[in-house]
């Protein structure tokens, strides 16, 4: 007779969730569900309050999906994730669960806390059984012709579609969990806060919660953009992307659910067909690629670079530059944009993080693992392979990563992904009186003009911190 108990972590939803569909289908005595919150831990973890709060009120939507199918959802708190085996234990104790069912999760503390926990189930008698959710592949099941982890991206994206090409039931959503026939004991009420966060200013108007509202988000982006997706995703000014990274990072919406979206919509076609709905595929690719390097080369989860040479390099620390980045004043129009709506919205569309990321990264030649953590502490959909990924790519640390002498000049990019300055107009509010395209480089404007801007002169000049990063580059070769 198994009564399991379900473990929710980075898989806020009750549709597509491996572990609770298992759970929810082999019980015979009902099932639990539990979820922990670890002030401390997320606090070392470099978490955001706006994805602390996106959690609090996605726990709470999932609370409900949970009730209409009699599963009760428990919250416990202990301050770091040394504290979870001994807490899960005592519910399970209480509550009568033989078993325990979770999804895997791949990043070093994560997988730490979870053997933890398994060694003190299975010592208790109680079965564990975990499952993949975040990737459609565990990491390691795909490698190249001499057995390693793939560490370039191409290979691995063709690698990755052969094997869904041969395997189409990968993609496919489990739907909902089975009702179960009683509830074993009661939901708790979801905590409003945690301990440690400021969540004084949420973004519910941008930001709304629930696995429905994500569904709903995903069939909207599938009708109206995904067919042009490959066209209008460079453009931060238009609404051409998904938006969908805080849902997917949290599990509001599972990976599966997509993919299979953007096949069904293209026919039953992987990689032919509508180029948006292939190039969408890919980039969700990429996110599992990230996902397997965690797993491959578990060093980039401890703050240490992929290309191990790149730690030679000597980092300014120039903390003037630094708050200026962070700030929205670096006197580059498109940057500072970018900066100003991560502080504003938590997010950042993909295009800005590149350009960001290198001018922090090449221009500003500060350490990329404060920005990632800057990153880290501002982004609702903060997720540390795809962050780290992005990072180590732009300062050309990583796997894959931007070759160094290739540095993006913020003022082109500007004209590029916003050619009528529309983005920065609505961000940096003090040029907004800017017609025509001086508005990507306001410093190069008559000197008169120029002063009556309440905007700061760029705080480097390109041309020069390019040639200088190159150099420091080309030095670790030699
Ligand atoms: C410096 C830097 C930092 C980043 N930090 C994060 C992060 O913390 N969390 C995060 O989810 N993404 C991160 N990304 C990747 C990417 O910028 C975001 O996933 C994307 O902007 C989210 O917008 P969207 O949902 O509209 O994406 P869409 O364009 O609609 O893409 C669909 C999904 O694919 C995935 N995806 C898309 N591009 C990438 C990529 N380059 N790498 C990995 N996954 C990708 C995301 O899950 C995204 O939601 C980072 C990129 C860079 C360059």
């Amino acid at each position: 007779m198994v009564r399991p108990l379900m473990w929710f972590r980075t898989d806020l939803r009750a549709s597509d969730n491996p572990a609770l569909h298992a759970a929810a289908r082999c019980a015979d005595r009902g099932v639990v569900a539990v979820y922990t919150i670890c002030p401390k831990q997320w606090r070392s973890h470099d978490m955001a309050p706006i994805k602390v709060d996106f959690i609090l009120r996605n726990l709470k939507a999932l609370s409900a999906e949970l009730e209409k199918k009699n599963i009760a959802l428990r919250i416990i708190e202990t301050a770091t994730y040394k504290g979870v085996a001994r807490s899960l234990r005592g519910i399970a104790r209480d509550l009568d669960c033989n078993a325990l069912f979770f999804n895997r999760e791949y990043e070093v503390n994560e997988q730490q806390r979870d053997e933890a926990v398994t060694e003190a189930f299975e010592t208790a008698g109680a079965e564990v059984r975990t499952f993949t959710d975040q990737c459609l592949f565990e990491p390691g099941e795909l490698r190249t012709s001499t057995d390693r982890f793939y560490s370039v991206y191409t290979p691995f994206k063709r690698a990755w579609l052969r094997a869904l090409e041969a395997d189409c039931d990968r993609s496919t959503p489990l739907g909902c969990p089975k009702k179960q026939p009683e509830m074993i004991g009661k939901p708790d009420a979801m905590p409003v806060g945690v301990n440690g966060f400021d969540l004084d200013s949420p973004r519910t108007d941008l930001w709304a919660a629930g696995e429905k509202v994500a569904q709903g988000m995903l069939t909207k982006f599938i009708h109206r953009r995904l067919d042009s997706y490959k066209a209008d995703r460079d453009t931060p000014s238009i609404c051409g992307t998904s938006t969908l990274s805080p849902y997917l990072t949290s599990g509001v919406i599972s990976l599966r659910q997509c993919v299979q979206g953007a096949i069904d919509a293209n026919n039953g076609r992987l990689s032919e067909g509508s180029v948006g709905a292939v190039h969408w595929i890919s980039e969700l690719i990429w996110r599992e690629f990230y996902k397997h390097i965690l797993v491959g080369f578990p060093r980039v989860s401890r703050r240490r670079a992929f290309r191990l040479e790149t730690e030679r390099i000597v980092w300014n620390e120039n903390s003037e530059h630094f708050l200026a980045w962070r700030q929205g004043q670096t006197g580059y129009p498109i940057v500072d944009a970018a900066m100003r709506q991560l502080l504003q919205t938590g997010w950042m569309h993909n295009r800005l993080r590149m350009i960001v990321a290198m001018f922090f990264s090449k221009n500003l030649l500060l350490d990329w693992r404060r920005g990632e953590r800057h990153f880290m502490r501002n982004l609702i959909d903060g997720d540390l392979a795809a962050n780290n990924g992005g990072w180590q790519w732009a300062a050309s640390t990583g796997t894959d990563a931007a070759p160094y002498f290739r540095i993006f000049n913020p003022c082109s990019q500007s004209k590029k992904c916003d050619p009528d300055g529309a983005f920065i107009r609505r961000f940096v509010p003090e040029l907004a009186g800017i017609e025509g395209p001086a508005i990507h480089e306001p410093s190069a404007m008559p000197a008169l003009q120029r002063s009556a801007l309440d905007y700061p002169d760029p705080i480097i000049d390109h041309a020069a911190t390019r040639r200088h990063a190159i150099e420091v580059f080309k030095a670790l070769n030699r």
